[in-house]
């Protein structure tokens, strides 16, 4: 697959049992609806840090229409901004996977960071972190980065997948 904003070939990484695919020059990340499906049905015990607020009220879903193109399929990627939150996600409604820049991701972390206090991070975090760091220290990647990807995962698969129909409408809407 080939990175939709600059045209070069992704790289598989390997986050806890799951693969995404990054483009080693701009930094963004493809996340595909079957990898996403697999940790919805991971046996998750604490997913109270999902509390924080990001996909979660549908409401606050809007489209910024679109100017990429799906890395798998080569659909619309459509972008969907929420709320005053600032993030954006590209969305393609063909293959359900979902594209995240760099900066975006970035914004996504340091949001959770700031709603999460760090001594009471869960212990689910802190699995997830060992989980993470101890696969993978090899694949040239710090473990911060690991960490960021699995959680960002974990919250596309639970929250935005969750909205696609209401992604779905908003987009059907959209102008011509
Ligand atoms: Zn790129
Ligand atoms: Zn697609």
């Amino acid at each position: 697959m080939k990175c939709p904003r600059c045209g070069k070939s992704l790289d598989e990484i390997i986050v806890g049992n799951c693969r995404v695919d990054r483009c080693d020059k701009c930094g963004g990340i493809w996340f595909d609806k079957d990898e996403l499906s697999t940790i919805r049905d991971e046996r998750d015990g604490n997913l109270s840090w999902l509390d924080f607020d990001l996909w979660s009220d549908i409401n606050k879903l809007k489209s910024g229409g679109t100017y990429l193109d799906c890395p798998r399929d080569g659909g619309p990627l459509y972008k969907i901004q929420y709320g005053s939150s600032d993030v954006m996600a590209d969305v393609c409604l063909e293959c359900h996977g979902v594209w995240l820049e760099k900066g975006e991701m970035e914004k996504i972390i340091k949001n959770l960071e700031q709603k999460i206090n760090k001594e009471t991070l869960p212990e689910y975090l802190r699995d997830l972190e060992l989980e993470v760091h101890g696969l993978f220290l090899e694949a040239g990647h710090t473990k911060e980065e690991l960490r960021n990807i699995a959680i960002i995962m974990k919250l596309i698969a639970y929250r935005l997948v969750a909205q696609y129909p209401k992604i779905t409408k908003i987009v059907a809407s959209l102008p011509d």
